[in-house]
């Protein structure tokens, strides 16, 4: 594999760094350091994301990786790797993860025509926002066994249940549903996707705050929802095999690498300006060995992520997963540990977040705490752990 990129690429990488760049002069200060905190928890940092994807909507960049009978340009997964990191370098929003990430390349190779020209434009244009239902209180890591119901009645589906943690599910327009239209079946057979607008009736976003009190995720409740027939996905009872194939478009978790070189960055800063007895922390040969450390791992995390894109682009959208659960369980348990390093070397400080005395505004702090969500969000450790094991190692399936 040649990790160095060709001069078209180069150009692209610059284009896109100038672009980002240039649209974060206008981030209102509500949006911080961006992520799912910097885009859901206040108004106006969702403002920002969306009038952010409005202009890579224009530019045509929100479906440049689309088929372009799709209406996107066909361009290779590397090239859209190479966009993430310009995006993420600055800390940038405007990608829906949802939408962009997972949704849109269901559609492309699931849906039916008429549902690819009413619902792949708006997401290429940045005009909508996503949510994901998948999770419900009784069914995560096994979500095959959820069981919100679908059932159909004339030219509807009725649906009835409550998913569960559906980040952004109180900004977002519409959500993909995964429920069950066959309640026979108690596991993947009998469930189907659909797409459901937020504001339907019998819909009820319920908030679950944070441990640092930041609103991002959602309990949803559904009542007697009605969602048009033509909106389901794919077959009927066929949203299992669609869902495993959602679950496989770019994960190379390119963003938690890129976010912890821009966290490292910054404390190599902290440690130059600040004194500990009478000494530059930079002096200290412990938080210089742990710095080194933390960022020789994210080189190694770097290059896995480019390593995935390229095993996708050569398999196709569907690879194995087993890099992927690498790379996941890699960056999220980095991403902890670069929180807990840094708020070590920052001492009592390193606890504070909204204080004029809170080191970097507070953003090792809020690292800190938010990041103990990675190690369950998209899949949890040990089942990223068991995926190595099984389709890595090739050790038999624990069921
Ligand atoms: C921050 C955050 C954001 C999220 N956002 C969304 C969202 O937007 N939409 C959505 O649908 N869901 C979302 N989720 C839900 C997430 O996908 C689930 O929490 C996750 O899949 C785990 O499911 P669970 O919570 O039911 O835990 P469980 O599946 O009950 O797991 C509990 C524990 O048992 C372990 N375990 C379970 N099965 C096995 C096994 N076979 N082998 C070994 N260990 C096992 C798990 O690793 C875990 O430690 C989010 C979760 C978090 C924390």
């Amino acid at each position: 594999m040649d990790f160095k990129l060709t001069e078209e690429q180069e150009a692209l990488k610059k284009e896109f760094e100038d672009f980002f760049q240039e649209v974060m002069k206008d981030a209102p200060p509500e949006y911080g350091t961006g992520g799912l905190e910097g885009t859901y928890k206040t108004d106006e940092g969702f403002q920002f994301h969306m009038a952010v994807a409005k202009k890579l909507g224009e530019k045509g960049w929100l479906s440049r990786a689309w088929p372009k009978e799709f209406g996107g340009q066909g361009a290779p997964l590397i090239e859209q790797l190479i966009f993430n990191e310009a995006k993420d370098k600055y800390n940038a929003p405007g990608v829906d993860m949802f939408g962009i990430g997972m949704f849109a390349p269901t559609l492309i190779l699931a849906a039916n025509d008429e549902q690819r020209e009413r619902l792949l434009p708006p997401i290429a244009k940045g005009e909508v926002s996503y949510c994901q239902g998948w999770s419900e209180p009784d069914a995560g890591s096994d979500l095959a066994s959820l069981t919100t119901t679908a059932i159909r009645n004339g030219d509807h589906y009725i649906v009835n249940g409550q998913k569960i943690w559906t980040s952004g599910g109180h900004k977002a327009d519409c959500m993909f549903l995964l429920a069950r239209t066959n309640t026979e079946e108690k596991r993947g057979k009998g469930l189907s996707v659909f797409h459901l607008k937020m504001d339907l009736p019998g819909i009820e976003v319920r908030p679950i705050l944070y441990m640092n009190g930041t609103h991002i995720y959602n309990e949803v409740f559904f009542k007697d929802v009605k969602i048009p027939a033509k909106d389901m996905i794919g077959g009927e009872n066929e949203g299992w095999q669609l869902t495993r194939q959602t679950m496989n478009f770019e994960r190379s978790s390119i963003g938690l690498f890129i976010e912890g070189k821009n966290r490292v960055r910054d404390m190599v800063n902290y440690v130059k300006t600040h004194k500990k007895n009478g000494k530059f922390l930079s002096e200290d040969p412990i938080v210089r060995q742990k710095l080194a450390r933390l960022y020789m791992e994210l080189d190694m995390g770097h290059t896995l992520a480019y390593k995935i894109a390229f095993l996708q682009e050569q398999g196709g959208l569907i690879f194995a997963a087993s890099a992927a659960s690498e790379a996941k369980l890699f960056g999220s348990e980095l991403i902890q540990r670069i929180a807990n390093y840094s708020t070590e070397i920052m001492g009592l400080y390193g606890q504070l977040t909204e204080s004029e005395w809170a080191p970097l505004n507070g953003v090792m702090n809020e690292m800190y705490t938010m990041c103990m969500g990675l190690n369950i969000a998209g899949g949890s450790t040990e089942i990223q752990k068991n995926i190595i094991a099984w389709v890595g190692l090739g050790l038999p399936r624990i069921r």
